[in-house]
């Protein structure tokens, strides 16, 4: 028989912003999905109304785009197994709940949430299994009769899965291997909502996974704890031998390695846990995202992607191509893996040196316009100069104005430190003469003013330290900055003049 064609799904539901954790398992779909040959397929699983959030889908999509991560069929794409929204599937699973009931596998339950609560309150360890169903309300515990007078007068109900005690059921995970689990600790979970008329997340996930042809599910470890409940129900509803294959990947842990990430161990640390800004429509709360922070996709990707998984030697930077090449589930680790956020601030400045200059320079212009006044001229190939020069000091496009702003505004103060140590009491004359030299070169590109500076230092018998301290003071305003005829060749002979006399006119001449 021909091995099926491997499909794949990521299966948010819209319940806020994507979590990163959401985008690592997108990713590991769609490399597994690549590296074999197979589709990979966008469902919005938004079955649960209460839960639901405006926007969330939308954010999703763009967070996706934004990352590179494209889907072959799903909610914005359309393909030929759509809809691809839950909430427009209601007629489809409609089918599937009534066979559940009528062979026995499911049952009706009438009992009030109000009356479930008091029921945990009295039991806290309370669960609606084989145990206690027949003290609750329900068409097992009710006669025919009841059941139907309850029925024709329109109240609401829920459809609960029928759990058989004590039998063992068996989950073959691509990562964790064999699990057992006694399906006496699975409750009878609800899997349609008359309140709602659409299943919940178990039933409606299943009964997609079945017609969408999904191969294989690789999902975060969250979800292992439904993986018996869910083979049960592909027995239930005869569809075992087409059941997918699992794969339930480790957990990302907190950067100190003890417990599950959350957005509290981003705000306490100072990084993302979002892909995308996400301002929340009912608290209004804002959360950062990594693509505001600064972050380039491709760099988000990489670190995401050897967070659980490794290309089976120690290489680190790869591209998505090389990821696909390399990708299998056997190379996922088992044990959770620590979100090292320094790692991917790392990450994100090896990305930023495989960059030409030209597309830094593309990403800093609105950031240097925005600085300088609205009439002055900005160009755009020193700009690309100027990125050439600090690059390697970067971790985010966002800290060039810091590192580069004395390339466009003259210095207005002057590091007080700096001056104490490195303004003399002859830098004023010194600095006097260095003018005079410069004033009279007709090429002031880096290489041969650096050479005439040289010269006349040497010729002086001046200290060379000195002056250059004192030049850089000059120009710069603070000890840091390139190398010096660097940053004179790109601001120009006119402006060097300038800021040397500047300088002379305010720094005191004796310290
Ligand atoms: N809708 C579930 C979620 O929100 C899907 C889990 C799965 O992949 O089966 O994550």
């Amino acid at each position: 028989m021909p091995e099926k064609k491997v499909r794949v799904r990521f299966a948010p539901s819209p319940t806020g912003p994507l979590h990163i954790g959401g985008v690592r398992t997108a990713l590991y779909n769609y490399l597994f999905a690549k590296k074999q040959g197979g589709n990979f397929i966008l469902r919005i699983e938004d079955t649960d109304s209460q839960r639901f959030v405006p926007g969330a889908e939308a954010y999703i999509i763009e967070a996706f785009q934004w990352l590179g991560i494209a889907f072959d069929e799903g909610v914005h794409k359309g393909g030929p197994y759509g809809p691809y929204r839950q909430s427009e599937r209601q007629s489809i699973y409609q089918k599937q709940v009534n066979q559940l009931v009528e062979n026995g596998r499911a049952y009706l339950a009438f009992d009030t949430p109000e009356e479930l609560e008091a029921k945990r309150k009295e039991f806290p360890n309370f669960q609606y299994d084989a145990s206690t169903r027949l003290q609750m309300k329900n068409s097992l515990s009710w006669s025919e009769k009841e059941t139907k007078d309850w029925m024709d007068a329109g109240k609401q109900y829920v459809v609960r899965i029928k759990i058989e005690p004590d039998k063992i059921i068996t989950v073959q995970d691509m990562i964790r291997g064999e699990i057992k689990v006694n399906s006496s600790i699975i409750d009878d979970k609800v899997l349609y909502k008359s309140a709602d008329q659409l299943p919940t997340y178990h039933l409606a996930n299943i009964v997609d996974d079945h017609l969408m042809e999904i191969t294989h599910v690789i999902r975060g470890e969250e979800w292992l704890p439904s993986a018996p409940l869910h083979v049960i129900l592909y027995n239930y509803l005869g569809w075992t031998d087409s059941m997918p294959q699992f794969a339930h990947l480790p957990l990302l842990l907190k950067p100190e390695g003890n417990g599950k990430l959350s957005k509290r161990d981003g705000d306490r640390l100072g990084f993302p846990v979002f892909p995308l800004q996400w301002n929340d429509p009912q608290s209004g709360e804002n959360s950062s995202g990594y693509r505001e922070k600064g972050y380039l996709p491709e760099a988000v990707i990489n670190f995401l992607a050897l967070l659980g998984w490794n290309p089976g030697d120690d290489r680190e930077i790869l591209s998505m191509e090389e990821m696909i090449a390399l990708f299998t589930l056997e190379k996922c680790s088992k044990s959770g893996a620590k979100f090292d956020y320094k790692k991917g601030e790392w990450f994100n400045h090896q990305y930023i040196q495989l960059k030409s200059n030209e597309e830094i320079a593309t990403m800093f212009l609105p950031d240097v316009r925005h600085r300088l006044e609205p009439a002055s001229n900005v160009e755009y190939d020193k700009i690309v100069k100027i990125v050439g020069l600090v690059k390697e000091r970067i971790t985010f496009v966002q800290d060039l104005w810091e590192q580069t702003a004395f390339f466009f505004i003259a210095p207005t103060r002057y590091d007080e430190k700096a001056v104490k140590k490195r303004w003399k009491e002859d830098s004023p004359a010194q600095l006097t003469e260095l003018a005079a030299l410069l004033a009279s070169l007709d090429d002031f590109t880096a290489h041969p003013t650096e050479e005439k500076v040289m010269n006349w230092i040497d010729s002086k018998g001046y200290s060379l330290g000195n002056i250059m301290n004192a030049f850089r003071l000059a120009l710069v305003g603070e000890s840091k900055g390139p190398h010096i005829f660097d940053i004179t060749e790109i601001i120009g002979k006119k402006e060097v003049m300038k800021r040397i006399n500047t300088a002379i006119s305010v720094l005191p001449c004796t310290v």
